[in-house]
């Protein structure tokens, strides 16, 4: 539903993705979707619709490289949350999306759904069915025999099942390949296991890439991480350094096969951290019941573990330029809507909130191999925009305000 006319919108601040600080007194016009103009004072046709945002600080839509949207998110286990039905999964995805698009979020990647539902949403979107931000659709998890997400229904084992498993896949109309190359939090797998060896990973890697699809592997251990990397995988989720005996341990070796190697990693830190309960037991903090404030202190400890961790990482050279924030929504108690979360998070382990606004955009883009349409404010870009009450680029709790969602130039909210 691109705008037909044409639209100038006008906000104070404007940041463009590409870093650095917000710009006061810029205009954007955008023809038929796409950004026409850029700067101070533009010319613009007189039947142009103008709409002046005010005092808020415009940027790039944000991405959310990560999430799950047939799953509701409550905090309810895997077991219970799949035994929904699919028709039920995809109710829940069509208001998930919604919530992600409220909280500026106007592109996602739909990371791993049951049978068809992923790729319904995607359809239903694109129909103007439903609302909903720009989807990157991976279809079904590819996963092995009893491994995490083995309910989703694209259970593959050895090099030849896992090339059937992405044919199939590019052929109902996978935007890209997501793959368990560890156990996770579905009952029965290992997190701290590889589930895939390198060759079979590869074999996953050589068919996607044949058919012009990005990979994603899901890789919460550590001997998972090495086989990701070795096998070439485009994106790394998690990368969580999981010894098989449960505990975080920081790998200097592997660090710098992934510095070599350019992966792209999505750290999912408010999955791992908790940190959507940690908001809510802060918000009361006077009012915890002494359980409650030891859960606290303990979920707080855990989380400086989880940060340190990627701070390491972040000091090898170019990390801080693969870094693509993701939710993993939908699992566990992760609600949509709250990609902020995930933002506080990147900014508590070193990164700037200038810094923070590019991952969530520019580079989150060139993960997902759209960087040629979305990520900044340029010309010729696509006119998905958000807009914040505060300037996102110098405090990190602007996030947290938006105040008007663009797709395609036309105002969602
Ligand atoms: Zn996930």
């Amino acid at each position: 539903m691109p705008a037909t006319l044409h639209t100038l919108i006008r906000a104070a601040l404007l940041a463009d993705g590409l870093g650095g600080q917000a710009h006061p007194g810029q205009e954007v016009l955008v023809r038929d979707g796409r950004i026409a103009a850029l700067g101070a004072g533009l010319a613009f046709p007189p039947e142009t619709r103008i709409i002046d945002l005010g005092p808020v600080c415009l940027t790039p839509g944000l991405i959310d490289g990560h999430t799950h949207l047939g799953l509701s998110g409550d905090g309810r286990p895997y077991a219970e949350m799949f035994a929904e039905s699919d028709e039920m999964m995809v109710l829940v995805g069509a208001r998930n999306l919604q919530l992600h698009r409220d909280a500026g979020i106007t592109t996602l990647r739909e990371h791993g759904a049951r049978n068809q539902v992923g790729f319904a949403l995607k359809e239903g979107v694109r129909r103007g069915l439903i609302p909903g931000p720009r989807l990157q659709v991976s279809g079904r998890p590819i996963t092995c025999t009893g491994g995490h997400f083995h309910m989703c229904n694209e259970v593959a084992d050895g090099e030849q099942e896992i090339r059937r498993s992405v044919r199939r896949l590019v052929h109902e109309g996978a935007d890209y390949i997501k793959i368990m190359a560890s156990g996770g939090g579905t009952a029965g797998t290992l997190p701290g296991l590889a589930s895939y060896t390198t060759a079979e990973l590869g074999a996953a890697v050589h068919e996607a890439h044949y058919f012009h699809r990005l990979t994603a592997a899901h890789c919460r251990a550590t001997d998972s991480m090495r086989r990701a990397v070795e096998a070439g995988i485009d994106l790394m989720e998690h990368a969580e350094f999981l010894d098989p005996d449960g505990e975080l341990r920081f790998d200097p070796e592997i660090a710098e096969m992934m510095a070599e190697s350019g992966i792209w990693i999505s750290p999912t830190l408010q999955a791992w951290t908790k940190y959507g309960r940690i908001v809510m037991l802060r918000e009361r903090r006077a009012l915890l019941s002494p359980a409650e404030e030891r859960e606290l202190q303990q979920l707080e400890a855990r989380a400086v573990l989880r940060l340190d961790l990627l701070r390491r990482l972040l000091d090898y050279k170019g990390m801080r330029e693969r870094l693509v924030p993701g939710t993993d929504a939908g699992a566990g108690a992760i609600a949509f809507g709250h990609l902020d979360y995930d933002l506080q998070l990147l900014h508590q382990t070193g990164l700037t909130p200038a810094e923070v606004l590019v991952a969530a955009t520019r580079i989150s883009a060139a993960a997902i191999g759209a960087e040629k349409e979305l990520g900044t404010i340029e010309v010729g870009k696509v006119a998905d925009l958000t807009a914040f009450d505060g300037d996102p680029t110098r405090d990190i709790s602007a996030f947290s305000r938006v105040v008007a969602v663009f797709q395609e130039g036309v105002r969602v909210r």
